[in-house]
């Protein structure tokens, strides 16, 4: 992408009314505009980012086997009247009444609907197991929507919802969907805790939130520092083998780990004091078994190998994906802007020309940019006629991992400057040491 030719509008000044740096820097960096209290319209660098971040969740849920769909925003009322959660989700959410008086609403979370789906076509234990998911917006009318995309009121989320024969099976499911999420937040850049936490209303020890340590998180967590020593790294992970992911459950939940809605001082003094810790953090995801709540409610039953009908178990598994951009920049910054996790990057590469017109210069940028998208990279071009302290402060703040600066005076000596957003480090190199570096 050619910067004169894209939209980019990008903000000098700092808006007024964004407390939390990620909130500013989206504003700033022309990703997101707000519309209404917590609406935003996506801009074509955050839609970009989004996307990203999107297609990981994707790959690695359907890598754990489970499979897209897509569900309407819109919901019927009766639905809910049947699970009975119409009258109990309270002003979170958003009723709406067709012309003809039908009662509808902007979907919160789907698990009435996919439960209706499920029923509509499933009647068999040999149709088990079985996880459908989609990723779709999602409406909540948040009392204090605020930090931008963090708390919002129209949000994206994926949301995934497991039918089991057995409790057995659907704890694998909940299992399964924990080492996904592992992954997925690993390959965005974040580390992600697993954390216990309340199982409401209908209780049971099963769900886990993933937590985000910040600064500016909303939820207060207490945990053993051992947690943050571990990763998931690049190990194979057969998703079918039920013994391999009760052993990464173990491994990443058996140490203290708590939001404040579960802590328990007295479970936190066994930690040696040393490792005991407080912070705050984001929740970017969530994952719950729930039983035969839905099955039963709403007559999501199969026959079983035994010829008994029975109500499916059924656990349902979210992750913010509109809430992890401003994630992953409270993660991921320093005070000049973003600094993106290569995985999530909206473009690779920056590419500066420091004389837009000078002949050397302008060939070198082409040439730079050809050599990159030869590579199967996105660079971003700065071919504007600017003075190079703005490009330069563009560049920072949208914290593209690689930047490559042309300009006349190092063309003379066959060298431009590679320079890393991360380390800030910069070195002079020929052009092609220079895409080989980065590609
Ligand atoms: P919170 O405690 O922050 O209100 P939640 O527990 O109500 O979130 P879930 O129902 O668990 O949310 O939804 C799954 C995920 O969707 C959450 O882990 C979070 O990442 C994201 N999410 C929930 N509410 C919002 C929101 N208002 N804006 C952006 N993302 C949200
Ligand atoms: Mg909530
Ligand atoms: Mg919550
Ligand atoms: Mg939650």
């Amino acid at each position: 992408m050619r910067l004169s030719r894209y939209f980019l509008p990008v903000m000098k000044d700092t808006p007024a009314d964004a407390q939390i740096v990620s909130h500013r820097y989206m504003l700033r960096a022309g990703m997101i505009r707000q519309q209404a209290a917590g609406i935003y319209s996506w801009l074509p660098l955050g839609f970009k980012v989004l996307k990203r971040i999107e297609e990981i969740v994707h790959e690695e849920q359907q890598r754990a086997g489970h499979i897209p769909l897509l569900m309407p925003t819109l919901q019927p009322a009766d639905l809910w009247q049947e699970s009975g959660r119409y009258d109990d989700y309270g002003e979170e959410m958003l009723r709406i009444s067709d012309r003809h008086g039908r009662d509808m609403l902007y979907g919160p979370t789907n698990e009435e609907m996919i439960t209706d789906i499920f029923r509509g076509y499933v009647s068999s234990y040999k149709d088990l197991p079985l996880t459908l998911y989609h990723i779709q917006w999602k409406f909540r009318d948040e009392r204090r929507p605020r930090f931008g995309v963090m708390r919002g009121r129209e949000f994206y989320m994926k949301d995934g919802y497991n039918f089991d024969l057995t409790k057995e099976d659907a704890l694998h499911a909940y299992n399964r969907h924990l080492v996904s999420y592992l992954r997925t937040y690993e390959r965005l850049g974040l580390q992600a805790i697993p954390m216990r936490a309340d199982g409401g209303p209908i209780g049971g020890d099963y769900t886990h939130e993933f937590l985000v340590l910040a600064e500016t998180g909303e939820s207060e967590v207490f945990y053993d520092s051992e947690v943050t020593d571990l990763s998931f790294g690049d190990r194979e992970i057969d998703y079918d083998d039920k013994v391999q992911c009760q052993g990464v459950l173990e491994e990443f939940t058996s140490r203290y780990a708590r939001t404040d809605e579960t802590h328990d001082e007295a479970e936190f003094a066994k930690v040696p004091e040393e490792r005991r810790k407080t912070a705050r953090g984001i929740e970017v995801g969530q994952i719950f078994y729930f039983g035969t709540k839905y099955s039963e409610s709403m007559g999501a039953k199969v026959q079983g190998p035994d010829g008994q009908v029975v109500p499916v178990h059924m656990g349902s598994h979210g992750i913010g994906v509109s809430r992890l951009l401003g994630a992953i920049i409270e993660a991921s910054h320093d005070d000049k802007g973003i600094i993106w996790p290569e995985g999530v990057t909206p473009f690779h590469c920056g590419i500066v020309n420091l004389r837009q017109g000078d002949e050397a210069a302008d060939a070198a940028c082409e040439s730079l940019y050809a050599a990159l998208e030869g590579a199967g990279l996105e660079p971003l071009y700065d071919d504007r006629d600017e003075r190079a302290g703005g490009k330069f402060a563009t560049q920072d703040l949208i914290g593209l991992p690689w930047r490559i600066t042309v300009g006349p005076r190092g063309l003379k000596n066959g060298v431009v400057e590679l320079t890393s957003r991360r380390t800030g480090e910069s070195e002079e190199l020929t052009p092609e040491a220079a895409v080989a570096k980065v590609i």
